[in-house]
C-alpha cells in the first residue's frame, strides 16, 4: 500500500459527503465503505485519537457506548464516536473519516466506537482498542451469529494481545473471552429478584469450563447470568473488580464500588429500573474507573445522562399509559428480559407485539427459531389481558403464545401494523405496552402516532 494510495482514499471519502449531500442520498456508511474499496487496509492508516474504547457483546453496547461517550464529553474530553452510523468495518472507517483533518490528524481525544462481534475480524487488527468492553454474550440473530461460543472463540481470535478487556464476571461465555489479556472484572452482587435455578427456556452455559460437571449458581439472574461454581472441582467464576451491589428499584438507587476494603465507591441514581440497564451502567463505570474518573464523579455527570429515549419511554394516553418497550428482534434473551420486566409491573396489561416488522419484506432474511428460545410463557398471566400480534410474523407469534399457554380468546392476530392498533381496548387504568424493535424504527413511531390518536378517542 502507497500513501498515496491512502491519502486518495482518504480525500475520495471526504469528498464523498458533500456530494451525497447535494444528491440527496443518505449514505451513511458509503464514505467508509468507498475508502476500504480504494484502500483496503485503510483501517490501519487512518489517524485515531490517543485513546480508543471498543463496546462490543450482544445486548447493551449502543447504552453503553452512549453512556460512555456522554460522560466523557462532560468532562470536557472530545468523543469521536459511530452514534450516527453503522458498527461495522464501514461504518467505524466513516467514522473516521470524520474524526481526522484532510493530513490524517485526528481531532479527538477519545473514540468510543460500538462494533459489531461479527465484525471484529475486519477491525481490531486496524484499529487495536486500548479497552474492549464486553457486555455479554447470548444467542443472538442465529443465521448470523450461531452460538454465544462460537463468537466467544471468533472474539478470542480476533482481539490483539495489548488490549484491555473490562468483561462481564457475571457471563462466563464472555469472560472466557481471551484468556490471556490483561483484564478488569465487574458484575452485580445478588439481587433480591435473582433464583439459583434457571427459569428460562435457554441456558447456554451449564457446564464447568474445567471438569465438564454441572455448574451450580450462588445466585442466578436470568439464562446463564449469574455467579457460577461447580461443586466437583472448586472452579468459581471470576471475582468482580468494581462491582454494582445493593441495587434498590423503589428507590432507584445502588452502589458501585471498587472491590476490596476502602475501595473507592459512590451510591449512583439508576437511570432505569431495568436490569440491562443497572448493568450498563456498572459496565460503564468500570470502564471510566479505568481512565482515572472516582465513583462520585462518575455518578454525577451519569446523573445528568439518560437512558436514550428510543429505548423506552412511558406517556399518559387518555385513561391508559403507553409504554414504549424496545426488544431488540431476533433475540430471544431481549424479548425475554422484556416480557420478564413487564410480567412484574403492577396492574392490567395490554400488549402490542411488533418486533420484526419490517417495512420492507424483500430484506427479510431471519428465521423464526429464536421465537421458541424466548420466554413467551411470562405473558401467560392474567394481568396481561389482551395481547395484539402483528406484521410479517403475526401468526408465528400467535403459535408460540399459544403454546406458552396463553389463552387464545386473549390474542388477537392482525398483519397490518396500523390495523392491528385499532384491536387495542384500552381498558382504564390499564397500561398499553408496544414492543417494537430497532429494524422498525420509523414504523413504530408511526403506529405509536396512530395509538395515541386511538387511545386519546377512547377516552371521550
Ligand atoms: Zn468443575
Amino acid at each position: 500500500m502507497s500513501k498515496l494510495q491512502f491519502y486518495a482514499a482518504l480525500w475520495a471519502a471526504k469528498l464523498s459527503r458533500p456530494a451525497l449531500k447535494l444528491t440527496g442520498h443518505n449514505g451513511t456508511n458509503f464514505p467508509g465503505e468507498l475508502a476500504l474499496k480504494i484502500c483496503p487496509d485503510f483501517l490501519r492508516y487512518v489517524g485515531k485519537p490517543e485513546h480508543t474504547i471498543a463496546v462490543t457483546g450482544t445486548n447493551g453496547k449502543t447504552t453503553v457506548s452512549n453512556l460512555l461517550c456522554d460522560v466523557l464529553e462532560m468532562s470536557g474530553r472530545k468523543v469521536l464516536n459511530n452514534r450516527f452510523g453503522s458498527n461495522i468495518a464501514s461504518g467505524i472507517s466513516t467514522s473516521l473519516v470524520n474524526g481526522v483533518s484532510i493530513f490524517n490528524r485526528s481531532k479527538y481525544h477519545v473514540a468510543v466506537l460500538e462494533i459489531d462481534e461479527r465484525s471484529s475480524k475486519r477491525i481490531y487488527p486496524f484499529i487495536k482498542p486500548d479497552y474492549l468492553v464486553l457486555t455479554n454474550l447470548f444467542r443472538d440473530s442465529i443465521m448470523r451469529n450461531a452460538h454465544p461460543h462460537y463468537i466467544a472463540d471468533f472474539l478470542t481470535d480476533s482481539i490483539p494481545p495489548e488490549t484491555k478487556l473490562v468483561v462481564n464476571a457475571d457471563d462466563l461465555i464472555a469472560s472466557s473471552v481471551a484468556p490471556d489479556n490483561p483484564r478488569v472484572y465487574f458484575g452485580i452482587r445478588r439481587m433480591a429478584t435473582d433464583v439459583t435455578k434457571c427459569v428460562n427456556l435457554i441456558n447456554d452455559n451449564q457446564i464447568c469450563p474445567k471438569c465438564s460437571g454441572e455448574l451450580q449458581y450462588e445466585y442466578l439472574r436470568y439464562h446463564h447470568i449469574g455467579k457460577a461454581y461447580c461443586p466437583k472441582c472448586g472452579f468459581r467464576a471470576p471475582e468482580y473488580d468494581v462491582e454494582g451491589r445493593d441495587v434498590d428499584t423503589e428507590h432507584m438507587t445502588m452502589t458501585i464500588a471498587d472491590s476490596g476494603e476502602g475501595g473507592d465507591s459512590h451510591v449512583y441514581r439508576l437511570l432505569s429500573d431495568g436490569i440491562f440497564n443497572i448493568y450498563n451502567m456498572v459496565t460503564a463505570a468500570a470502564l471510566l474507573r479505568q481512565l482515572g474518573m472516582s465513583h462520585a464523579e462518575i455518578a454525577g455527570y451519569m446523573d445528568r445522562t439518560g437512558i436514550v429515549e428510543t429505548r423506552y419511554n412511558v406517556e399518559r394516553v387518555g385513561n391508559v399509559e403507553l409504554v414504549m418497550q424496545m426488544a431488540k428482534e431476533k433475540n430471544a434473551l431481549a424479548c425475554s428480559r422484556a416480557f420478564d420486566y413487564v410480567s412484574h409491573q403492577p396492574g392490567r396489561k395490554e400488549l402490542l407485539l411488533m418486533m420484526n416488522c419490517l417495512g420492507d419484506e424483500k430484506h427479510w432474511s431471519e428465521n423464526v427459531c429464536w421465537l421458541y428460545d424466548c420466554d413467551f410463557e411470562f405473558l401467560a398471566s392474567d394481568d396481561v389481558f389482551h395481547i395484539v400480534a402483528t406484521g410479517p410474523r403475526a401468526r408465528d407469534y400467535r403459535l408460540r403464545l399459544l403454546l406458552a399457554g396463553v389463552p387464545a380468546e386473549r390474542i388477537d392476530c392482525e398483519e397490518d401494523e396500523f390495523a392491528a392498533a385499532e384491536l387495542l381496548r384500552f381498558e382504564p387504568g390499564s397500561r398499553v405496552y408496544m414492543f417494537y424493535g430497532t429494524d422498525s424504527l420509523a414504523l413504530a413511531y408511526k403506529v405509536r402516532e396512530k395509538v395515541k390518536t386511538l387511545g386519546e378517542e377512547a377516552a371521550k
